[in-house]
């Protein structure tokens, strides 16, 4: 069957041959410790599955309004107002997932040639987004020189007529960096002197070990005008499953954002979107809960990490990945890549990492500490056994 040209450009996930290879290994009863994880190791809180099941026996299971329920909304509102972000009710739009309110402000934004500035390394799902939506990925490469962070005169290099949008990520996958007020300031002067849209994809705010989180669009009207704050539960109260995610920004753009779900996916999970009021007005004591268990781990991991020969990694400071450059271990070890350096790795020690390569960085390893602790220590004293086996 012929497929459409628009899926053809699709490219697969390097990390999803990665994960298949690993559930392969582990079907075959083979010890593999998985740091491939995107999503947190917890359950969601008691307090939100019981709002969903109460939901769902008050007969709460019918359609809701196609950009979410007006509580859901009065509770996104109350919570962006708390982090000094104000916006009206038709200004939020709830989505299945904040990678759906991605994809629908692409759809809505992009004509063809629009280009995006993506800076690497960058969440796999941009590229393929923007490309989607008929737009064009122009990229900017960052390592560990500025934290595997944009500055605004790297911005000022790539702008041209064409670009439409940029895309923040603080704190960021993979690379756990979080942007600072003043560097956030400059970026903001840069995009409203060049009129440009800001995607500030906020989805690991609360998981910051080492400062805390500012979005773009709290620094001032100019720059709040132009940014679309992405965000959602998925994360922040380890609800990944219950796909629930929100975009707040522009009424007429978040307008065209909600009639295109509206023919599209018609609204989010109705029990899920329940479940978040309350993830949202209820007890929240279980993101500390699990920041500290994170920051533990980090601060456990981070020193055995740097043990291994050859490996430079800046210290992350939010989400749950550690994402060292390892091109000085991969000559250490006489191998080619990176790539190939997972892939052995897998195969020899069964431990799962993803390439950088999914990312826009080649050199790079990403490695989820969402796991837990004693896992986490016996994969990185399987890699550093792997490495110092070969030099
Ligand atoms: N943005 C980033 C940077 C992510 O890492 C993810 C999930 O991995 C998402 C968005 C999507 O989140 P959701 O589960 O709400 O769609």
């Amino acid at each position: 069957m012929e497929l459409s040209n628009r899926v053809k450009q699709l490219r697969p996930s390097s990390t999803l041959a990665i994960t298949a290879k690993a559930n392969e290994l582990k079907a075959s009863g083979r010890p593999v410790i998985g740091l491939a994880a995107g999503e947190p190791d917890f359950n969601t809180p008691s307090n939100i599955i019981e709002a969903a099941f109460k939901a769902v026996n008050e007969g709460k299971t019918k359609y809701t309004p196609a950009g979410g329920l007006p509580e859901l909304k009065k509770a996104i509102q109350h919570k962006l107002a708390k982090d000094h972000l104000n916006y009206e009710l038709n200004e939020i739009m709830v989505a299945s997932g904040a990678k759906h309110a991605l994809y629908n402000l692409f759809q809505s934004i992009l004509n063809e040639g629009d280009e995006v500035i993506i800076p690497i390394p960058f969440w796999v799902s941009y590229p393929e987004q923007v490309v989607l939506a008929g737009g064009k990925p122009v990229y900017v490469f960052t390592d560990e020189s500025t934290e595997y962070k944009v500055t605004a005169e790297m911005l000022e290099q790539v702008v041209t007529p064409r670009t439409k949008a940029l895309i923040l990520n603080s704190p960021s996958n993979p690379s756990g960096v979080i942007y600072e007020r003043e560097e956030l300031e400059s970026i903001a002067d840069f995009a409203v002197k060049n009129d440009i849209i800001v995607v500030s994809d906020e989805i690991y705010e609360t998981l910051i070990y080492d400062g805390s989180h500012v979005s773009i669009a709290s620094l001032n009207d100019d720059i709040k005008r132009l940014t679309v704050v992405i965000n959602g539960v998925s994360k922040s109260h380890s609800m990944t499953g219950w796909r629930i995610g929100y975009a707040a920004g522009d009424a007429a753009l978040i307008k065209a954002m909600t009639d295109l779900a509206s023919h599209s996916t018609s609204n989010p999970t109705t029990p899920s979107q329940w479940a978040t009021v309350e993830a949202y007005n209820g007890d929240e004591t279980f993101i500390d809960e699990m920041n500290s268990i994170f920051k533990e781990r980090l601060e456990t991991i981070y020193p055995k990490l740097m043990e291994i020969p050859g490996i430079q990694c800046i210290k992350p400071r939010g989400a749950f990945y550690l994402y060292p450059n390892i091109s000085e271990t991969v000559k250490l070890c006489g191998l080619e890549s990176a790539d190939e350096f997972v892939e052995q790795l897998l195969e020899e020690t069964l431990v799962a990492a993803v390439p950088g390569s999914s990312f826009g960085s080649p050199d790079n390893i990403r490695l989820s500490y969402a796991t837990d602790l004693a896992s986490m220590l016996e994969a990185i004293d399987r890699m550093k056994q792997f490495v110092e086996k070969r030099m």
